[in-house]
């Protein structure tokens, strides 16, 4: 395997030379099922009486930290694990509903591990890296055998045997589920192996929490500064490496299918403290969503992927037909996935499904009030499978449905519309899940890794839980055996900097007294990213983000308006910090799929398309990851490239016909 083409260092200042940073991805060479095997091999292990003399930072008890959190305590380790919400058990990832990959075969449709790396591959339009996509594959057999272990409640069938269903990108079943709640109970598995250690005394939990920067010593991540959400404290913690597991940042786009308290903070902070930043403007756009009603939102809502195993999808042939959909006849109803992509129809990626919604919504087709919405129709698998049994799959996602628009989806078909989902780029790691940053480590939807341009459903769950439980264990063993446990505490300058940075932030934040609400802020700056870097992107409408962006972000600084004080429970205060970060990540943004002058997954830019309108990738100058430094300057980052190689998987012009 030929070495990246670029060497670059990080800017945090001084850096002893055996932490000097690269883009070198780490990837171990041989054939690739052997790759990983190999890499566990050759890295080194911490004795088991030692380890208790290291304490590992993990910030996020989502899947993929409370799944590192858990195990990295289990092994012996000193831990400590942060979250912001009252409860580790209450972390985004309990949103989740519809599954889980694994190449477990389970239903011999032929499926393979190979053929998980292959979809996956195909399906993030050729922009993640070979090797750990292949590893994830291969743990995820894994990830299945841990979670039934635990006790997760899958669905099974008439034999015994755990159920699957199918999922974009896939012509196989290969996702496990418990009905509409899958990442619940993931989550209370890791919860519970979580709690486990902090009986122990393994793991010490802070909940309540939020983590307002990165510690960074001789250029290494020797700990983080937090604030007591509760009481306003602000405090140091020094350990001997941090992982950051901190989520997506979707909510950059003001409305989401995100939790509204999904954030940047952690990962931009880290940033601009030298960890480089992977593929920001690779966002994903899920097809299933509630369509905005109106401008009192402040979230949105899921429909699960899952439905569009049973649903069909369609808008009718003329344009404006106002009729209800149990008016409109068969024959003039344009079913538009199943005519395009006969080979996957319903079930094609989210990026082309969103694609063409938008498509036939520009086209004047769209149903409900404001036109942008497609039909998801479940009358035809009612009539072949009884309702009872669409009721087993689906009911709680049924019931959420009427709950929010007072329409029954038994009757008539839901209503939806492509909405902000899930971000891909993320901080860049190495096959490690390292940082640029040495001991600060990466995982779960916070990292920029597996899934290039654009996510499979079921994927994330996934990702994070092989981070979690199967990568980072041994990564971060690996780390740690090679440097001295301990040797600084937190009155190094480098925390009371950090601390007085924090605190001098916080501080103006609330003196500002300005005339705005935070929420304004962050709507207009959601407005334009949707706009201008949402489903469809081109050079112009990029140019006018970047140019607004900025002067968004100073207005801000003189304008808004953050009520209360700093020693207190003052949610106004924590959003305020976030949607501050969120206009910094905002034009980074706006620059990197100003810089990719290609289309590929979730990244459309009209500028390159094929002559049927689907993403035209550019892989002579494009096959890259793209990894931003900051610079001092946020409208100057620097950007190096990691070239990807595809030895296995070729790429090709993604056809889902
Ligand atoms: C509605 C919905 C449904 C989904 N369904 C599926 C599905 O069916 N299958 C699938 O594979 N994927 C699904 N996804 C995606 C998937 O749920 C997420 O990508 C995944 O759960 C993220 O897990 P995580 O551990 O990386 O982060 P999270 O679960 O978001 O956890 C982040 C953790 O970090 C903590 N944190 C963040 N910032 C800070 C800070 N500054 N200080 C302290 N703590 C901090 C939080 O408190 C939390 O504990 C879905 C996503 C959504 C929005």
């Amino acid at each position: 395997m030929s070495k990246p083409k670029q060497e670059t260092k990080t800017r945090t200042g001084t850096r002893t030379m055996e932490f000097v940073a690269s883009l070198d991805s780490k990837q171990p060479s041989g054939p690739i099922e052997q790759r990983w095997d190999k890499h566990r091999f050759e890295m080194k292990l911490v004795n088991p009486a030692n380890r208790r003399r290291y304490t590992v930072i993990v910030v996020g008890s989502g899947l993929a930290g409370g799944a590192a959190a858990a195990t990295l305590g289990e092994q012996g380790y000193n831990v400590k694990c942060f979250c912001y919400q009252d409860s580790p058990r209450r972390a985004h990832s309990i949103a989740a509903q519809g599954g889980i990959n694994a190449a477990k075969n389970y239903r011999n449709d032929g499926d393979s591990i190979y053929r998980l790396f292959y979809d996956t591959v195909k399906g993030g339009d050729f922009r993640a890296r070979e090797s750990n996509v292949y590893r994830l594959a291969q743990v995820s057999v894994n990830i299945i055998d841990q979670c039934v272990a635990q006790g997760v409640p899958f669905a099974r069938e008439y034999g015994g045997y755990l159920d699957n269903r199918s999922f974009g990108g896939a012509q196989v079943s290969r996702t496990f589920y418990a009905r509409g709640q899958t990442g619940q109970q993931l989550l209370l598995g890791a919860y519970q192996a979580l709690e486990r250690q902090i009986a122990a005394g393994s793991v010490k939990m802070f909940s309540r929490t939020e983590m307002l920067d990165l510690v960074v010593v001789d250029g290494r991540a020797r700990g983080i500064i937090t604030r007591d959400m509760v009481t306003g404290k602000i405090e140091r913690h020094v350990a001997d490496a941090v992982v950051l597991a901190t989520g997506g940042y979707g909510n950059v786009f003001y409305l989401s299918t995100n939790a509204k308290g999904c954030n940047t903070t952690a990962i931009w902070r880290a940033h601009r403290k030298g960890a480089f930043f992977g593929n920001p403007c690779f966002t994903q756009i899920h097809p299933t969503c509630i369509p905005v009603t109106g401008d009192h939102q402040s979230k949105l809502t899921l429909m699960s992927e899952s439905l569009r195993n049973d649903g069909r999808i369609w808008v009718p042939k003329k344009k404006g037909d106002s009729r209800p959909a149990s008016q409109i006849p068969e024959g003039e109803r344009d079913y538009y996935l199943e005519e395009r992509y006969p080979s996957f129809g319903n079930l094609v990626p989210r990026d082309v499904a969103s694609r063409n919604a938008k498509h036939v919504c520009d086209q004047g087709r769209g149903v409900g009030s404001s036109g942008l919405g497609v039909y998801l129709d479940f009358a035809d698998s009612i009539k072949r499978l009884g309702k009872p049994k669409i009721v087993e799959r689906y009911g709680n996602l049924f019931d959420m449905y009427a709950q929010i628009t007072g329409e029954d989806p038994y009757e008539t078909p839901m209503r939806i519309y492509p909405a902000i989902h899930y971000t891909m780029g993320g901080l860049w790691v190495d096959y490690n899940l390292m940082s640029t940053i040495p001991g600060l480590f990466v995982a779960g939807e916070a990292n920029f890794s597996d899934h290039g341009a654009n996510r499979l459903g079921a994927s994330a769950l996934m990702q994070g839980l092989a981070d979690g439980y199967f990568v980072l264990p041994y990564t971060i063993a690996n780390f740690l055996a090679q440097i001295k446990p301990g040797g600084l505490d937190t009155s190094d300058a480098a925390f009371a900097q950090a601390e007085a940075e924090v605190a001098g932030r916080t501080q103006k934040l609330l003196k500002l007294k300005g005339e705005h609400t935070v929420d304004s802020f962050h709507r207009e700056l959601g407005k334009i990213m949707w706009d201008e870097c949402g489903m469809a992107r081109n050079e112009a409408g990029l140019r006018k983000a970047l140019k607004r962006i900025p002067e968004l972000r100073s207005e801000f600084w003189e304008n808004v308006r953050v009520p209360g004080e700093g020693g207190e429970l003052n949610q106004e205060l924590e959003k305020a910090g976030r949607v501050a970060d969120f206009l910094e990540l905002g034009e980074l943004m706006c620059m990197d799929a100003l810089t990719r002058a290609e289309s590929c997954g979730g990244h459309f830019r009209e500028e390159s398309q094929t002559e049927d309108g689907e993403a035209l990738r550019d892989d002579e100058n494009c096959a890259f990851v793209s990894a931003w430094a900051f610079t001092g300057n946020l409208s100057k980052p620097e950007l190096h490239k990691e070239p990807l190689e595809f030895e296995y998987v070729k790429p090709s012009q993604r056809s889902y016909k």
